[in-house]
Formats: structure tokens, sequence, C-alpha cells
């Protein structure tokens, strides 16, 4: 079995087995737009109203679908979160499952296994204590952390976040 190169390689990557990832504390991911879900949003408007009010004033919400909402948390003289200071989250328990499990991205292993050839012993494949379902894990490749540090992440927890 080998890995189908130009599709996963190159425009998908996967979490291998001996993936290393430390953050290095760059900002950069809070510098995109968010997607988190209506309960998310509810709690982050209860916790920070005022930041909320400055945000809604300026119409950085967007209703992309239900129950879901595009959320830059960012004002239009600051292009970074607004939660962002010293290149630190300052709502670290309240942050939204999106900026949990970033720089990763669990994918349905049913779904992507039936779209291309995995070689699963390299692979980290995960299966949630949720749902029983399995996953793969992809990763955005432009986060510096990739491949720094000394020990894996912990993987099952990136699943239970779902
Ligand atoms: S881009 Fe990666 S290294 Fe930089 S803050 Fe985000 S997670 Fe950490
Ligand atoms: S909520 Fe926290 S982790 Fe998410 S973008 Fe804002 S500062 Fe970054």
């Amino acid at each position: 079995m080998s890995y189908n190169l130009k599709n996963i390689h190159e425009d998908l990557p996967l979490v291998k087995r001996g993936t290393t990832f430390s953050c290095l504390r760059c900002g950069r991911c809070c510098k995109f737009e968010v997607v988190i879900s209506e309960s998310e949003l509810k709690i982050i408007e209860e916790k920070y109203p005022k930041k909320i009010n400055e945000l809604e004033r300026i119409r950085k919400y967007n209703q992309i679908s239900r129950g879901l909402y595009s959320l830059l948390f960012s004002t239009e003289k600051c292009s970074e979160c607004i939660f962002l200071k010293n290149n630190l989250c300052t709502i670290h328990n309240y942050k939204p499952a999106l900026c949990k499990l970033y720089p990763f991205f669990p994918l349905p292993l049913n779904v992507f296994s039936s779209l291309y050839t995995l070689n699963l012993k390299d692979l980290i494949v995960l299966e949630s204590k949720k749902n029983g379902k399995r996953y793969i894990i992809s990763y955005d490749k432009n986060c510096p952390g990739i491949g720094k540090g000394s020990s894996e992440p912990n993987w099952s927890y990136l699943v239970d976040l779902q």
C-alpha cells in the first residue's frame, strides 16, 4: 500500500507516527477567521460582553449556516484576535474548539479511506470515545510549531474535543 502522493502529501498533509509539535507562540493562527458554534458564541458573549458588543457594532459576524458562525475576532483597527495579548490567548478556557484543535484537524477515516489509498500503519489513527468513529489527522503545514519540540501531542485529546 502507498500514499497517493499528489493528493495526500501535497494537498492534504497527514500526521504520521513520531510527529512532534510545540507551539512557538508566534500568534499567526490568531489572525485568521474562526468558525465557531452558536453555543461557543453564547459562552464567549456571556463571559466577555464588552468585547463582543464592540465586534457586533462593526458587523464582524456572518452566519454561514444554521448554528455556525464565522467570527473574525478583530476590529477595524487591529487585524488580530481581540483576545490575543502578547501572543497569548486570554480566553484559554473558553476559546472555540477550532482554536483548541489548531494546527490539527481530525478527519473521519471512513470518508478519506474511500477516497485515497492510505498506509495506515504509518499514520496516527484515533478512535473517538464519544462516537466510536475512527479519525486520521490533517494539519496546517504553515504552522511553524509542527515538527518542533521533543514529544508528540496528546492525539486522543484532539478527537475528544470534537
Ligand atoms: S501558528 Fe502554530 S506555532 Fe504559531 S501560535 Fe499558532 S499554533 Fe503556535
Ligand atoms: S480565541 Fe484565543 S486562540 Fe482563538 S484566535 Fe483568539 S486569541 Fe487566538
